[in-house]
C-alpha cells in the first residue's frame, strides 16, 4: 500500500496541481484502495489505485445528479447479504425486473427460492442433486452477476467487448482467482465503462460503521446530517456542550448546501489519531465561492448569500477549510476533537 502513495501523489498533482485539496485526494484514494484491497487481487492494486484516483479527483467537482439521484439503489447494492431483500423486494422495479430477466431460468429460479421463498442452500442442493456448499457458490455468482446486469441496466449501456462481463463479474463477487484469470487489472486500465463500474461494484463495497454519507438535497437531510454526525461523534465521548456544537456546525455547511448549491452530501467519519475526534466533509457542486476569505469574515454576505453561515461554523469547530471552485463546487473540511479530561 505504501508503495502506492508516490504514484496516487503523481496521478493527483498531474491533475490538480497545487491545488489545496491534492493531500485530501491522495489520501481519499488510498483509503477506498484499502478498503477494496480485501476484494481484489494483489496485481490488481495498482490499476485500481489509478483508476480510483482518476475518479475521486472527477467526482470531487462532478455534477453527477443521475448518479446522486441513483445512489440509494446503488448503496443497497453494497454488499451481497443486503442485496437480497431490498433489492428483489423491489422487484417492481424496472430495472431490477430487467437485471433479472437477464439471468438464466436457473439462475432466477434458484435466486427467487432463496431470497423471496427463504428456501435454504440444503433444500435447493437436494433438488438439483447438488451440494448445499455447491449451491451457496453459485449463488454468490448469480448475485454478483446481478450486481453487474443491474448497473448496465441502469447505465443503460451494453459493455463494449466480451470480455467486459467476465472482468465485472469477478470483480463484482469479489472473487480474486478468477479476476486473474481475466486479466481483470488490465483491462480496467484499457476499459472505461469497467474501470467506473468496477468503482461502483466495489469502491462503496465495504461499508464503514465509523463513517457516514448522507446526500443532501433538502431540508430533512440536513436533520439526518446533524443527527448523524452527533451519533459519531457520542460514540468517541463527546460532551453534551461539544455534541450540541458539532451538531450546530454541521447544521449550518448543510444548510448552505441545500439553499445555494442545491445538492451535494456530507460525511461524518470517527477519527483515531493523533487524537479522537469526528471530522465533517461537507462537498456541494453549486456556484462555488469567489473569495473564500471574504465569505469567512462575519458578516459577510452578498445578494446570494453564498458562505452565510461559514464564519460561524468555524468558530464552534477546532480545523476548518474550505476550497472552492467557482462554477463548480465547493468543499469545507472541518474536524473537532474531543476534549480530554
Ligand atoms: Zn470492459
Amino acid at each position: 500500500m505504501a508503495a502506492l502513495i508516490p504514484m496516487v501523489r503523481r496521478i493527483v498533482g498531474a491533475r490538480v496541481g497545487a491545488h489545496p485539496a491534492a493531500d485530501d485526494l491522495v489520501q481519499e484514494t488510498l483509503v477506498r484502495v484499502l478498503a477494496a484491497s480485501a476484494r481484489i487481487e494483489p496485481g490488481m492494486l495498482e490499476p485500481y489505485a489509478i483508476v480510483t484516483a482518476r475518479n475521486v479527483i472527477a467526482s470531487m467537482w462532478r455534477d453527477d445528479d443521475r448518479d446522486k439521484r441513483n445512489r440509494h439503489r446503488v448503496v443497497d447494492l453494497r454488499q451481497p447479504a443486503a442485496l437480497d431483500e431490498q433489492l428483489l423486494a423491489s422487484e417492481e422495479q424496472s430495472e431490477v425486473a430487467q437485471a433479472l430477466a437477464r439471468l438464466s431460468n436457473r439462475e432466477r429460479e434458484a435466486l427467487l427460492a432463496h431470497e423471496v421463498s427463504g428456501q435454504d442452500t440444503r433444500s435447493l442442493a437436494s433438488e438439483t442433486g447438488s451440494t448445499a456448499g455447491a449451491v451457496a457458490a453459485q449463488l454468490n455468482r448469480t448475485r454478483a452477476r446481478l450486481r453487474v446486469e443491474y448497473l448496465l441496466v441502469l447505465e443503460q449501456t451494453e459493455p463494449p467487448s466480451d470480455r467486459c462481463r467476465p472482468v465485472l463479474i469477478a470483480v463484482s463477487g469479489g472473487d480474486r482467482r478468477r479476476q486473474r484469470e481475466v486479466d481483470a487489472a488490465r483491462h480496467m486500465l484499457e476499459c472505461e465503462l469497467c474501470a467506473r463500474l468496477s468503482q461502483r461494484l466495489i469502491g462503496r463495497g465495504q461499508q464503514r460503521d465509523d463513517e457516514v454519507r448522507i446526500a443532501i438535497r433538502t431540508g430533512a437531510d440536513i436533520v439526518a446530517a446533524r443527527q448523524a454526525a452527533r451519533e459519531l461523534a457520542a460514540r468517541v465521548g463527546f460532551s453534551s456542550t461539544d455534541l450540541t456544537i458539532l451538531a450546530t456546525a454541521v447544521s449550518e455547511v448543510t444548510r448552505n448546501i441545500v439553499r445555494f448549491a442545491g445538492t451535494g452530501e456530507v460525511v461524518a467519519e470517527i477519527i483515531e489519531g493523533p487524537r479522537r475526534g469526528v471530522q465533517i466533509v461537507a462537498r456541494d457542486t453549486g456556484p462555488g465561492i469567489y473569495d473564500v476569505e471574504q465569505a469567512l469574515t462575519d458578516g459577510y454576505s452578498t445578494c446570494n448569500g453564498l458562505g452565510l453561515g461559514l464564519p460561524g461554523a468555524r468558530r464552534l469547530m477546532d480545523e476548518f477549510a474550505v476550497v472552492s471552485e467557482p462554477g463548480r463546487g465547493t468543499i469545507v473540511t472541518m474536524t473537532k476533537w474531543r476534549q480530554e479530561g
